[in-house]
Protein backbone atom coordinates (compact mmCIF):
# COMPACT_ATOMS: atom_id res chain seq x y z
CA UNK A 1 0.00 0.00 0.00
CA UNK A 2 1.10 3.59 -0.95
CA UNK A 3 2.36 5.90 2.13
CA UNK A 4 2.54 9.77 2.27
CA UNK A 5 6.59 9.37 2.17
CA UNK A 6 6.42 7.38 -1.31
CA UNK A 7 4.69 10.58 -2.96
CA UNK A 8 7.26 12.65 -5.37
CA UNK A 9 4.63 15.14 -6.44
CA UNK A 10 1.24 15.04 -3.41
CA UNK A 11 -2.02 17.18 -4.38
CA UNK A 12 -3.88 17.82 -0.88
CA UNK A 13 -7.59 18.79 -0.72
CA UNK A 14 -8.94 21.01 2.13
CA UNK A 15 -12.28 21.02 2.63
CA UNK A 16 -14.15 24.53 3.87
CA UNK A 17 -15.50 22.36 7.23
CA UNK A 18 -11.91 21.98 8.31
CA UNK A 19 -10.67 25.65 7.44
CA UNK A 20 -13.96 27.84 8.48
CA UNK A 21 -15.31 27.37 11.73
CA UNK A 22 -19.15 26.44 11.47
CA UNK A 23 -20.45 28.75 14.34
CA UNK A 24 -18.53 32.02 14.16
CA UNK A 25 -17.46 31.08 10.03
CA UNK A 26 -13.92 32.11 10.97
CA UNK A 27 -10.96 30.91 9.85
CA UNK A 28 -9.43 28.34 12.04
CA UNK A 29 -6.07 29.47 12.15
CA UNK A 30 -4.47 26.72 14.40
CA UNK A 31 -5.60 24.07 12.44
CA UNK A 32 -3.69 25.66 9.36
CA UNK A 33 -0.87 26.48 11.39
CA UNK A 34 -0.62 22.56 11.96
CA UNK A 35 -0.78 21.75 8.34
CA UNK A 36 1.41 24.00 7.11
CA UNK A 37 3.72 22.66 9.35
CA UNK A 38 3.03 18.76 7.87
CA UNK A 39 3.74 20.67 3.95
CA UNK A 40 7.13 22.23 5.56
CA UNK A 41 7.91 18.46 6.60
CA UNK A 42 6.85 16.82 3.29
CA UNK A 43 9.12 19.40 1.57
CA UNK A 44 11.65 18.57 3.51
CA UNK A 45 11.54 15.01 2.56
CA UNK A 46 11.99 16.36 -1.01
CA UNK A 47 7.84 16.30 -2.29
CA UNK A 48 6.60 18.79 -4.51
CA UNK A 49 3.16 20.00 -2.90
CA UNK A 50 -0.06 21.32 -4.50
CA UNK A 51 -2.67 22.05 -2.21
CA UNK A 52 -6.50 22.84 -3.35
CA UNK A 53 -8.48 24.53 -0.94
CA UNK A 54 -11.92 25.05 -0.61
CA UNK A 55 -13.37 27.73 2.01
CA UNK A 56 -13.85 30.97 0.05
CA UNK A 57 -17.57 31.15 -0.27
CA UNK A 58 -17.61 30.22 3.63
CA UNK A 59 -14.96 32.99 4.98
CA UNK A 60 -17.11 35.23 2.45
CA UNK A 61 -20.38 34.97 3.03
CA UNK A 62 -20.21 36.21 6.88
CA UNK A 63 -18.16 38.98 5.67
CA UNK A 64 -21.31 39.81 3.52
CA UNK A 65 -23.89 39.24 6.47
CA UNK A 66 -25.39 36.46 3.82
CA UNK A 67 -27.95 34.23 4.84
CA UNK A 68 -27.29 30.91 6.55
CA UNK A 69 -29.59 29.12 3.93
CA UNK A 70 -28.54 28.08 0.79
CA UNK A 71 -27.14 31.07 -1.72
CA UNK A 72 -27.76 32.03 -4.68
CA UNK A 73 -25.13 31.54 -7.59
CA UNK A 74 -24.70 35.56 -7.25
CA UNK A 75 -24.36 35.50 -3.84
CA UNK A 76 -21.94 32.74 -3.80
CA UNK A 77 -19.93 34.44 -6.81
CA UNK A 78 -20.18 37.29 -4.35
CA UNK A 79 -19.15 35.46 -1.28
CA UNK A 80 -16.48 33.94 -2.79
CA UNK A 81 -14.59 37.08 -4.23
CA UNK A 82 -14.64 38.74 -0.29
CA UNK A 83 -13.47 35.39 1.02
CA UNK A 84 -10.51 34.37 -1.46
CA UNK A 85 -8.75 37.01 -0.76
CA UNK A 86 -8.70 36.36 2.95
CA UNK A 87 -8.34 32.05 2.18
CA UNK A 88 -5.12 33.28 0.13
CA UNK A 89 -3.90 35.95 2.89
CA UNK A 90 -4.23 33.45 5.13
CA UNK A 91 -2.05 30.83 3.19
CA UNK A 92 0.64 33.35 2.28
CA UNK A 93 0.74 34.66 5.91
CA UNK A 94 1.20 31.09 7.55
CA UNK A 95 3.68 29.42 4.98
CA UNK A 96 5.79 32.73 4.98
CA UNK A 97 6.31 31.94 8.37
CA UNK A 98 8.63 28.91 7.60
CA UNK A 99 10.05 31.28 5.15
CA UNK A 100 7.63 29.77 2.07
CA UNK A 101 5.97 31.49 -0.79
CA UNK A 102 2.42 31.11 -2.02
CA UNK A 103 1.33 31.20 -5.09
CA UNK A 104 -2.45 31.74 -5.98
CA UNK A 105 -4.21 29.61 -8.73
CA UNK A 106 -7.57 29.89 -9.77
CA UNK A 107 -9.09 27.97 -12.19
CA UNK A 108 -12.11 27.00 -14.15
CA UNK A 109 -14.15 24.41 -15.59
CA UNK A 110 -12.49 25.62 -19.07
CA UNK A 111 -8.98 25.65 -18.16
CA UNK A 112 -8.95 22.35 -18.22
CA UNK A 113 -11.41 21.49 -21.21
CA UNK A 114 -9.98 23.34 -23.36
CA UNK A 115 -6.44 21.66 -24.00
CA UNK A 116 -4.24 24.61 -24.98
CA UNK A 117 -4.99 26.15 -21.56
CA UNK A 118 -5.01 22.81 -19.74
CA UNK A 119 -1.57 22.70 -21.04
CA UNK A 120 -0.97 26.06 -19.62
CA UNK A 121 -2.09 25.49 -16.23
CA UNK A 122 0.02 22.51 -16.22
CA UNK A 123 3.24 24.35 -17.32
CA UNK A 124 2.80 27.28 -14.93
CA UNK A 125 2.20 24.87 -11.75
CA UNK A 126 5.55 23.10 -12.70
CA UNK A 127 7.34 26.41 -13.01
CA UNK A 128 5.80 27.31 -9.76
CA UNK A 129 6.88 24.09 -8.12
CA UNK A 130 10.47 24.52 -9.76
CA UNK A 131 10.98 27.88 -8.10
CA UNK A 132 9.89 26.42 -4.89
CA UNK A 133 6.39 27.99 -4.33
CA UNK A 134 3.44 26.40 -2.74
CA UNK A 135 0.59 26.14 -5.46
CA UNK A 136 -3.03 27.34 -3.54
CA UNK A 137 -5.78 26.03 -5.99
CA UNK A 138 -9.45 26.82 -5.66
CA UNK A 139 -12.15 27.23 -8.61
CA UNK A 140 -12.37 30.70 -9.70
CA UNK A 141 -16.01 31.06 -8.11
CA UNK A 142 -16.90 34.48 -9.46
CA UNK A 143 -16.60 33.92 -12.80
CA UNK A 144 -17.93 30.44 -13.18
CA UNK A 145 -21.01 30.45 -14.02
CA UNK A 146 -23.29 26.74 -13.44
CA UNK A 147 -22.45 25.50 -17.22
CA UNK A 148 -18.85 25.82 -16.44
CA UNK A 149 -17.88 25.30 -13.15
CA UNK A 150 -16.59 22.34 -11.28
CA UNK A 151 -18.98 23.26 -8.00
CA UNK A 152 -16.77 21.30 -5.79
CA UNK A 153 -13.48 21.29 -4.99
CA UNK A 154 -12.82 17.38 -4.87
CA UNK A 155 -13.03 17.10 -9.02
CA UNK A 156 -11.11 20.45 -8.91
CA UNK A 157 -8.25 18.32 -6.73
CA UNK A 158 -8.34 15.05 -8.86
CA UNK A 159 -8.08 17.40 -12.61
CA UNK A 160 -5.24 19.47 -10.86
CA UNK A 161 -3.45 15.78 -9.48
CA UNK A 162 -3.47 14.65 -13.36
CA UNK A 163 -2.77 17.65 -14.71
CA UNK A 164 0.28 18.29 -12.73
CA UNK A 165 1.24 14.92 -12.88
CA UNK A 166 1.16 14.09 -9.29
CA UNK A 167 1.45 10.60 -7.95
CA UNK A 168 -0.43 11.07 -5.03
CA UNK A 169 -4.00 13.15 -3.88
CA UNK A 170 -5.27 13.06 -0.46
CA UNK A 171 -9.06 14.21 0.22
CA UNK A 172 -8.97 15.34 3.99
CA UNK A 173 -12.39 15.41 4.88
CA UNK A 174 -14.68 14.85 7.69
CA UNK A 175 -14.97 11.39 7.25
CA UNK A 176 -12.02 8.92 7.32
CA UNK A 177 -12.70 6.93 4.80
CA UNK A 178 -14.73 5.73 1.88
CA UNK A 179 -17.99 2.58 3.59
CA UNK A 180 -20.48 0.26 2.06
CA UNK A 181 -23.34 2.83 3.51
CA UNK A 182 -23.32 5.90 5.03
CA UNK A 183 -22.12 5.03 8.95
CA UNK A 184 -23.93 7.99 10.44
CA UNK A 185 -26.90 5.80 9.56
CA UNK A 186 -25.79 2.10 9.07
CA UNK A 187 -24.46 0.53 11.95
CA UNK A 188 -23.17 -1.92 9.67
CA UNK A 189 -20.97 0.34 7.22
CA UNK A 190 -17.38 -0.65 6.81
CA UNK A 191 -14.92 1.11 5.66
CA UNK A 192 -12.77 -0.11 3.09
CA UNK A 193 -8.87 0.02 3.95
CA UNK A 194 -8.40 -0.32 0.06
CA UNK A 195 -10.17 0.12 -3.25
CA UNK A 196 -8.63 -1.84 -5.81
CA UNK A 197 -10.76 -0.83 -8.59
CA UNK A 198 -13.96 1.01 -8.60
CA UNK A 199 -16.72 -1.50 -9.68
CA UNK A 200 -20.48 -0.47 -10.45
CA UNK A 201 -20.70 -2.59 -6.81
CA UNK A 202 -18.59 0.63 -5.33
CA UNK A 203 -20.26 2.89 -6.70
CA UNK A 204 -23.90 2.01 -5.75
CA UNK A 205 -22.22 2.77 -1.88
CA UNK A 206 -21.41 5.97 -2.62
CA UNK A 207 -24.32 7.84 -1.00
CA UNK A 208 -25.32 11.46 -1.41
CA UNK A 209 -24.45 13.00 2.15
CA UNK A 210 -22.67 16.09 2.29
CA UNK A 211 -21.38 18.48 5.52
CA UNK A 212 -22.40 21.56 6.36
CA UNK A 213 -20.01 23.68 4.80
CA UNK A 214 -18.21 21.69 1.83
CA UNK A 215 -19.68 20.85 -2.06
CA UNK A 216 -18.76 17.26 -2.05
CA UNK A 217 -20.28 13.86 -0.96
CA UNK A 218 -18.88 10.54 -1.49
CA UNK A 219 -20.58 10.69 -4.70
CA UNK A 220 -17.77 13.42 -5.88
CA UNK A 221 -15.06 12.05 -4.29
CA UNK A 222 -15.47 8.70 -6.13
CA UNK A 223 -15.72 10.66 -9.36
CA UNK A 224 -12.34 12.39 -7.93
CA UNK A 225 -10.94 8.84 -6.92
CA UNK A 226 -11.80 7.52 -10.93
CA UNK A 227 -10.19 10.73 -12.40
CA UNK A 228 -6.81 10.02 -10.33
CA UNK A 229 -6.46 6.50 -10.48
CA UNK A 230 -7.23 6.77 -14.64
CA UNK A 231 -4.09 9.23 -14.85
CA UNK A 232 -2.03 7.10 -12.66
CA UNK A 233 -2.35 8.47 -9.10
CA UNK A 234 -2.86 6.84 -6.01
CA UNK A 235 -5.95 8.72 -3.86
CA UNK A 236 -6.53 8.46 0.00
CA UNK A 237 -9.54 10.10 1.66
CA UNK A 238 -8.91 10.33 5.79
CA UNK A 239 -9.99 12.78 8.78
CA UNK A 240 -8.28 16.22 7.86
CA UNK A 241 -10.57 17.12 11.60
CA UNK A 242 -7.30 16.50 13.59
CA UNK A 243 -3.95 18.76 13.97
CA UNK A 244 -1.11 17.51 11.82
CA UNK A 245 -3.59 15.51 9.61
CA UNK A 246 -1.18 14.26 6.79
CA UNK A 247 1.67 12.98 9.23
CA UNK A 248 -1.27 11.14 11.17
CA UNK A 249 -1.84 9.73 7.50
CA UNK A 250 1.51 8.71 7.47
CA UNK A 251 1.98 7.02 10.90
CA UNK A 252 -1.44 4.98 10.03
CA UNK A 253 -4.40 6.79 10.45
CA UNK A 254 -7.48 5.10 9.09
CA UNK A 255 -8.12 6.01 5.49
CA UNK A 256 -9.07 4.51 1.98
CA UNK A 257 -6.74 4.45 -0.21
CA UNK A 258 -7.29 3.99 -4.32
CA UNK A 259 -5.06 2.44 -6.20
CA UNK A 260 -3.87 4.33 -9.23
CA UNK A 261 -4.46 1.70 -12.23
CA UNK A 262 -1.74 -0.81 -13.29
CA UNK A 263 -1.68 0.34 -16.57
CA UNK A 264 -1.92 4.27 -16.02
CA UNK A 265 -3.37 6.13 -19.44
CA UNK A 266 -1.49 8.38 -21.10
CA UNK A 267 -1.41 12.11 -20.62
CA UNK A 268 -3.79 13.18 -22.68
CA UNK A 269 -6.45 9.58 -22.39
CA UNK A 270 -6.13 10.85 -18.62
CA UNK A 271 -6.88 14.75 -19.64
CA UNK A 272 -10.09 13.33 -21.91
CA UNK A 273 -11.21 11.28 -19.48
CA UNK A 274 -11.64 13.99 -16.43
CA UNK A 275 -14.00 15.81 -18.68
CA UNK A 276 -17.59 16.62 -18.06
CA UNK A 277 -19.58 14.76 -20.41
CA UNK A 278 -22.10 16.78 -22.40
CA UNK A 279 -23.57 13.88 -24.38
CA UNK A 280 -23.43 10.15 -25.06
CA UNK A 281 -21.83 8.48 -28.49
CA UNK A 282 -23.89 5.01 -29.01
CA UNK A 283 -22.40 2.59 -31.48
CA UNK A 284 -24.62 -0.05 -32.66
CA UNK A 285 -23.97 -3.22 -33.98
CA UNK A 286 -22.72 -2.32 -37.46
CA UNK A 287 -20.70 0.13 -36.21
CA UNK A 288 -22.35 3.25 -37.02
CA UNK A 289 -22.14 5.80 -34.17
CA UNK A 290 -24.61 8.49 -33.05
CA UNK A 291 -23.65 11.51 -30.79
CA UNK A 292 -26.67 12.42 -28.70
CA UNK A 293 -25.35 16.16 -27.40
CA UNK A 294 -28.08 18.81 -27.24
CA UNK A 295 -32.04 18.66 -28.13
CA UNK A 296 -30.97 16.71 -31.59
CA UNK A 297 -29.06 13.86 -32.16
CA UNK A 298 -26.33 14.35 -34.40
CA UNK A 299 -25.64 11.03 -36.36
CA UNK A 300 -22.16 10.63 -37.68
CA UNK A 301 -23.35 8.20 -40.32
CA UNK A 302 -27.00 6.76 -41.23
CA UNK A 303 -25.40 3.88 -43.22
CA UNK A 304 -25.61 0.72 -41.06
CA UNK A 305 -21.83 0.71 -40.48
CA UNK A 306 -20.79 0.68 -44.48
CA UNK A 307 -18.76 4.13 -45.23
CA UNK A 308 -16.19 5.44 -43.01
CA UNK A 309 -17.43 7.12 -39.76
CA UNK A 310 -15.98 10.35 -39.42
CA UNK A 311 -13.79 12.53 -41.96
CA UNK A 312 -10.08 11.90 -42.05
N1 LIG B 1 -14.67 26.60 -4.33
C1 LIG B 1 -15.54 26.64 -3.19
C2 LIG B 1 -15.00 27.57 -2.12
O1 LIG B 1 -13.85 27.91 -2.11
C3 LIG B 1 -15.69 25.30 -2.51
C4 LIG B 1 -16.23 24.16 -3.28
C5 LIG B 1 -16.32 22.92 -2.37
O2 LIG B 1 -16.78 23.02 -1.24
O3 LIG B 1 -15.90 21.84 -2.77
O4 LIG B 1 -15.73 27.94 -1.23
Amino acid sequence: MATVTDAKRLVIKIGSALLVDRVTGSLRAEWLGALIEDVVWLRQNGTDVILVSSGSIALGRRVLNLPQSVLTLEQSQAAAAVGQIRLAGAYDAALAAHGLTAAQVLVTLEDSTDRRRYLNSRATLEQLLRLGAVPIVNENDTVATDEIRYGDNDRLAAQVAVTAGADQLILLSDVDGFYSANPAQDPTARRFDVVAAITPEIEAMAGDAVSGLSKGGMKTKLMAAKTATAGGCVMAITQGDVLHPVRALDEGAAATWFLAQGDPQQKRKAWIAAMKPKGRVTVDAGGGACAVGGQQPSCGRGDGGRGPLWPG
